[in-house]
């Protein structure tokens, strides 16, 4: 069985959460059950980009400070490492209060800058994932709870992206992003290259809409605990009441059959998950009509079938963050304005992603919002 424990926890105090990660592990066995006196434990949290822990884009640092004493009393020596989206990892970390909880426990911060090759379990010949996350003693992974255009939900097993390095992402939103199924598999190939020991999910407040960086806050109240990360992925989708049919990574581990992604194989403990359902969560606002047509058709007609990003000229900066990290290349700025090849696009929404100005909107097809009308 892949046991999971939810613990109710009311907010980021930092008794309150210590004391609730204690009540959290005691069913898994305290952390002395993953980490061992000497390893090396690196701590994975969600660090995509420079918000602070108001924002919930990240997680809190008070889950992160918990965790490395929790670490340190197992005698092990934590350390925590990320590959931000944007902005360099020292930048995020001090923008979201982690840098401040490293300099008071004398915790080391590690970037993921140097890779390794690892051949593929599956469908992907080849990845190139970061040399501290393969070559930790322990890897503890630190998920935030959100929303997310592409995916739907991130939790522990789309965290673990974090693990490629730089714009190695970019080259994988180029490669799968076409096809959510595709990225799916691949998140889960990430996943499978190199299993956390141990996930524990910021889900105490959580983020609805349009995530993972643009969406509200949401008070959830829940910390998860798992050593499975698709099954932690279950439950967390299970309480935030997502359909299966948005759930690329669950469908996609059900056709692979991966351990932990049937229902029947998870046991609970802790809070029940009855109590901790969530009937009004909001999701994002990406939606997307794949017919099964032909790739070389759908690519032709799909500006009228599926959802796009548009610049929103009053809130763009003109920075060019999006534009660097299109994985196609299809931004550019044309006479003072950003422009967009919709023919090239992929409809990743890493623009939307990572514009720090929220300055990119969603758009549903023509031929997309006349099927919704009539149906
Ligand atoms: S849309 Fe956002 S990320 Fe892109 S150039 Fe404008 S402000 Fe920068
Ligand atoms: S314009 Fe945005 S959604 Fe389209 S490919 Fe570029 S980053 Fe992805």
């Amino acid at each position: 069985m892949n046991h999971v424990v939810l613990e109710k926890t009311s907010d980021y105090s930092r008794t309150e959460i210590r004391n609730a990660l204690f009540r959290l592990l005691a069913p898994l066995g305290g952390m002395g059950a993953f980490v061992q006196p000497g390893e090396r434990v690196l701590l994975k949290p969600n660090l995509l980009s420079a918000k602070t822990p108001e924002a919930a884009v990240t997680t809190n640092p008070e889950v992160v400070r918990a965790v490395i004493e929790m670490v340190r009393d197992a005698g092990a020596v934590p350390f925590v490492g990320d590959s931000p989206g944007i902005g360099g990892l020292q930048r995020v970390a001090e923008k979201c209060g982690i840098s401040r909880v490293l300099a008071e426990t004398g915790t080391e911060l590690v970037e993921f800058t140097e890779s390794v090759q690892v051949t593929g379990p599956g469908l992907f010949k080849r990845f190139e994932l970061a040399r501290p996350y393969l070559q930790a003693d322990r890897v503890i992974n630190l998920p935030k709870l959100k929303t997310h255009g592409m995916m739907t939900m991130t939790c522990a097993v789309k965290n673990l992206f974090g693990a490629v390095v730089g714009a190695g992402k970019i080259a994988w939103h180029l490669r799968a992003g076409e096809d959510r199924e595709l990225f799916a598999r691949m998140l889960l190939e990430i996943y499978q290259l190199r299993m956390p020991d141990l996930n524990i999910v910021d889900a105490i407040t959580a983020m609805e809409g349009d995530g993972p960086s643009g969406g509200d806050p949401r008070h959830v109240g829940l910390l998860i605990a798992g050593t499975n990360a698709v099954s932690v992925d279950v439950v967390a989708a299970e309480i935030l009441g997502i359909p299966k049919k948005f759930l690329y990574l669950e469908r996609v581990a059900e056709k692979l059959a991966l351990a932990g992604v049937d229902r029947s194989s998870i046991h609970l403990s802790g809070y029940p998950v009855s109590d901790a359902l969530i009937r009004d969560f909001q999701l994002p606002p990406i939606s997307d009509v794949q017919f099964g047509l032909p790739r070389f058709l759908s690519r032709h007609i799909r500006h009228y079938f599926t959802a796009y990003p548009y610049p929103i000229p009053e809130k763009c900066k003109l920075c060019g963050i999006c534009r660097d990290a299109c994985p196609p290349g299809a931004m550019e700025f044309r006479d003072g304005a950003l422009f967009i090849d919709y023919p090239r696009c992929i409809r990743c929404f890493c623009c939307r992603e990572l514009c720090p100005e929220h300055a990119l909107g969603i758009r549903e097809g023509r031929l997309l919002r006349m099927i919704r009308k009539c149906i």
